[in-house]
């Protein structure tokens, strides 16, 4: 034993990191080999492979991709001082098999085998995967074999025990705000749709959890906290989340934007690419092919982060209103997926930024989807309101149409002959009307009907009620007005419109009105019988050659 390792350690080693040296264990002292497929080796032939073949590492943090053949790395850490606990971490959660060997002076002195293909409680104290260790004085080796088909991304980490629960302590506040608010924004959301019945905010509470879920899994909470006694599950979850928050989000993409009815093409690439995800996604789960499910998962995030751009850019250029949030949120997250997913997948090299970039940009993401909704739900409230509004005033002049006029009517009608209150109605007519269209044009009439309808606005009070009835015929009513005052505002009004000149581009005409009055009388009931009566006085007021005001005389 003593003779291989007085061999083995100075031509194994270039230098050894001392373990005082803070937490990151440098590439540059680790060595690296890959076993062949279907040979596991014993740590001593992997020593002495390492010896003979090993490589260094180039990036600071060992990364092999997806479907990597069983590495061994090695690496030296020199203890100066007494014996001294300390924790190597692997930081992350997915790797199946690995196994660490420490080695003091030749003798293997801890061995710890591990891996998230063994349940979870049989292995772990926290979501990564971590090996206490009594360092003695001088050198120790440190062997660790993995075999997984994940992306083996090992970022490696040599805590003080202190420094072990400060990182699970900060690390627990960082995540309790993450799930704090993604689960906070759900539950709100999940609400909005059981009360507002929109299925976007269904929609957008599927893509919150498939998200949540997602970054559960790889994570390591979904198998600390979640489905710790099943290792099948835990090997899956991963690939099949990625391909599920994929298909919610363009889910929600294509519901938010209204692909089908405003972008057809587009969204027939959404179905296209949704389809192809979920065949392959069941195909996979079927053939119970991992690396497959993998690839699907790592390579279509690609067409995913480019549809949902392509989906907010067309939308923002065609002048829809709640798009550019939309982009935004969707630039945001989709470039943060992406460099996440190539960070782990070995495509662009580790950092802790690059790993956890997703989080940060679904957080932000989730904050602009959120806008949005509340946007388009401002919006379409606008519109209904706005249609609403429409739908009761007349398009030429403003007024209230007659079926504005009716509605507000009624209370007032009501209230008067419930509490025996004065009421009068006028109907007003333009005389000859008829005959400026036809000499000045229908545009010229028009402008005398604004001219009649803003005069008219003017002169009356607050709580009258004015409306246009029909072409050129306007209706007033005048609560708590007795006959008298009611003639009063009438023959005023006749004046004031015999006064009025209407100036357009070519020509300046005069008008003049007829109106006819009728009051509210016991007994006399009925709002049709009301009008008939002033429709009554207006034909008198015509038939005594215009101009003028009728009413009954008592
Ligand atoms: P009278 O003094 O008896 O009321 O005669 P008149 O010509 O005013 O009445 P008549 O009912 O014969 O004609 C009303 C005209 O109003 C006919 C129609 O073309 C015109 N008219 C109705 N609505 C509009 C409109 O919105 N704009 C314009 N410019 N003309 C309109
Ligand atoms: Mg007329
Ligand atoms: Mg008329």
């Amino acid at each position: 034993m003593a003779t291989w390792v007085s061999i083995l350690v100075p031509t194994l080693v270039y230098g050894a990191q001392s373990i005082e040296d803070g937490p990151a264990i440098e590439s540059s002292y680790i060595r690296y080999f890959h076993e062949q497929h279907d040979s596991e080796l014993s740590y001593a032939d992997a020593l002495e492979n390492i010896k003979t073949q090993g490589q260094h590492s180039q990036s600071d943090i060992l990364n092999f991709g997806l479907g990597s053949a069983p590495v061994w790395i090695s690496f030296e850490l020199h203890n100066a001082k007494a014996t001294a606990l300390r924790y190597l971490q692997i930081e992350n959660s997915w790797l199946d098999k690995i196994s660490v060997f420490f080695l003091h002076q030749g003798q293997l002195v801890q061995q710890t085998e591990t891996g998230d293909s063994l349940p979870y409680d049989a292995q772990r104290s926290n979501r990564f995967f971590s090996f206490p260790h009594e360092f003695m004085q001088g050198a120790t080796t440190v062997l660790i074999r993995i075999e997984s088909d994940d992306p083996q991304v090992l970022p490696l980490f040599l805590y003080t025990p202190q420094e072990f629960t400060d990182r699970q302590v900060e690390s627990g506040y960082t995540y309790g705000i993450i799930y704090g608010f993604l689960i906070a924004l759900l539950i709100y959301n999940a609400l909005l749709f059981f009360s507002l019945k929109s299925r976007r905010y269904l929609y957008y509470s599927f893509y919150l959890t498939s998200f949540i879920f997602l970054n559960a899994a790889y994570t390591g909470h979904g198998y600390q906290w979640l489905w710790s006694d099943w290792p099948q599950v835990q090997n899956t979850i991963i690939p099949v989340l990625m391909i599920m928050f994929a298909l919610s989000g363009l889910v929600f993409a294509s519901m938010f934007l209204a692909l089908p009815s405003r972008f057809p093409r587009l969204d027939k690439s959404f179905n296209i690419f949704s389809f192809v995800l979920a065949v392959c996604l069941i195909l996979f789960l079927l053939l119970d092919n991992l690396l497959c499910l993998l690839y699907t998962a790592f390579i279509g995030v690609v067409p995913f982060a480019v549809l949902m751009i392509i989906a907010g850019s067309v939308a923002c250029f065609q002048g829809v209103k709640e798009a550019p949030y939309f982009l935004g949120a969707a630039v945001f997250a989709v470039i943060s997926a992406v460099i996440t997913a190539f960070t782990v997948s070995g495509l662009v090299e580790y950092n802790s930024l690059g790993f956890h970039a997703v989080e940060y940009g679904i957080l932000l993401e989730a904050v602009l989807f959120a806008l949005a909704l509340a946007y388009q739900f401002r919006i379409s409230q606008d519109e209904k309101v706005l249609a609403q509004r429409l739908a009761d005033r007349d398009q030429l002049t403003g007024l209230y149409n007659r079926r504005g006029f009716n509605k507000l009517m009624k209370p007032i009608f009501s209230n008067a002959i419930r509490n025996n209150r004065n009421l009068c109605l006028m109907i007003l007519d333009i005389d000859y009307f008829k005959k400026i269209n036809d000499e000045h044009g229908h545009a010229h009439g028009d402008i005398v009907l604004l001219d009649l309808a803003r005069a008219l606005s003017k002169e009356l009070r607050a709580g009258d009620l004015v409306a246009r009835w029909g072409g050129e015929e306007f209706l007033l009513l005048l609560p708590e007005t007795k006959h008298a005052e009611a003639i009063a505002i009438a023959e005023r009004l006749v004046t004031t419109f015999s006064n009025h000149e209407v100036t357009t581009n070519q020509h300046t005409t005069q008008y003049t009105v007829s109106i006819g009055i009728s009051e509210l009388k016991r007994g006399n009931a009925n709002f049709s019988d009301l009008l008939g009566s002033a429709d009554h006085y207006l034909y008198q007021a015509k038939e005594n050659g215009r101009n003028r005001v009728c009413y009954r005389v008592d």
